[in-house]
């Protein structure tokens, strides 16, 4: 089974008392296990939509409308917040646009590490285990002074540092897949590349598979397996990088 696969997705956002428009048309979408897939198209071409709707972090004023999505050939369109939450923490590794608003800046990145590693398996281990495994996951994301930053607070790192906490606590639940939402934007371009580098490297070391999501057909080219171009909604380019680049 893939690691991720999507069939037929329509999103809708609720653009009227009775009316919706959709963001997502019938999309396809499969992710196998140590592949690396960039997502690419222009702003408003329904990346984010898609990539939240497979999350299950689609606004209220969204709605599937039809299709399907699962991992690991488990179906979980339909269900509910909760279980999604453990499907994010379990196997889902996401790694959200912007470190500035995804990390809490009153809490340690130890104690924001921790408290992902616990909700991946809430009843094994000891506090000295759960430490352990926070600081084995800061260093996977390349972290390398691991000791240091965990006794820091996210205004105390540099934004790379910070897009690497992040990374770190997506790797705290031992995820089968990362999917990342434009990890790099707000970072200069010689930071995006070591990032996505180690992005690689995960994929190579831990055989997980990775969904970039990204507006830059630059930084997604030589990285990636596969490339899907959305416009519109609509997947309208599919293949391995070099078929896609001499169609556009
Ligand atoms: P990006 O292109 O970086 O994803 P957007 O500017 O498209 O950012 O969206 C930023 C926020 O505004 C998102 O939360 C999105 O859901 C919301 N948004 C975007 N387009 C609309 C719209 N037409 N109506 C209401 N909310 C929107
Ligand atoms: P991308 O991530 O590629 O920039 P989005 O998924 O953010 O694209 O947006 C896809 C389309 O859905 C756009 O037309 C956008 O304006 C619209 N949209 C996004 N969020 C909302 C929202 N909350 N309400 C209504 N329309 C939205």
């Amino acid at each position: 089974n893939p690691l991720l696969q999507i069939s037929e997705l329509t999103i809708d956002y609720r653009t009227g008392r009775r009316r919706w428009t959709p963001a997502v048309r019938g999309v396809d979408l499969h992710v196998e296990p140590g592949e690396f897939v960039s997502l690419v198209g222009e702003s408003g071409s329904g990346k984010s939509t898609l990539i939240h709707g497979a999350l299950g972090l689609l606004p209220a004023s969204a709605r599937i409308r039809s299709g399907s999505i699962a991992y690991s050939g488990v179906d979980v369109t339909g269900w509910n917040d909760q279980r999604m939450a453990r499907v994010r923490g379990n196997y889902v590794g996401f790694i959200p646009q912007d470190p500035n608003t995804s990390l809490n800046p009153v809490k340690k990145i130890g104690r924001q590490v921790i408290e992902a590693v616990r909700f991946n398996e809430p009843t094994a281990g000891t506090a000295a285990q759960h430490r352990e495994a926070a600081l084995e996951s800061l260093r996977a994301a390349g972290l390398t002074d691991a000791e240091r930053v965990f006794h820091q607070y996210p205004h105390e790192l540099s934004g790379g540092m910070k897009q690497r906490a992040l990374i770190a606590i997506a790797l705290a639940g031992k995820p089968k897949i990362i999917m990342a939402d434009e990890p790099t934007s707000a970072l200069d371009v010689t930071v995006q590349k070591v990032i996505l580098d180690h992005l690689v490297r995960l994929r190579e070391e831990l055989g997980i598979g990775i969904l970039l999501v990204t507006h830059d057909l630059g930084v997604a080219l030589d990285r990636s397996d596969r490339i899907l171009v959305m416009r519109n909604g609509e997947i309208v380019e599919e293949g391995p990088v070099r078929r896609v680049l001499e169609n556009t």
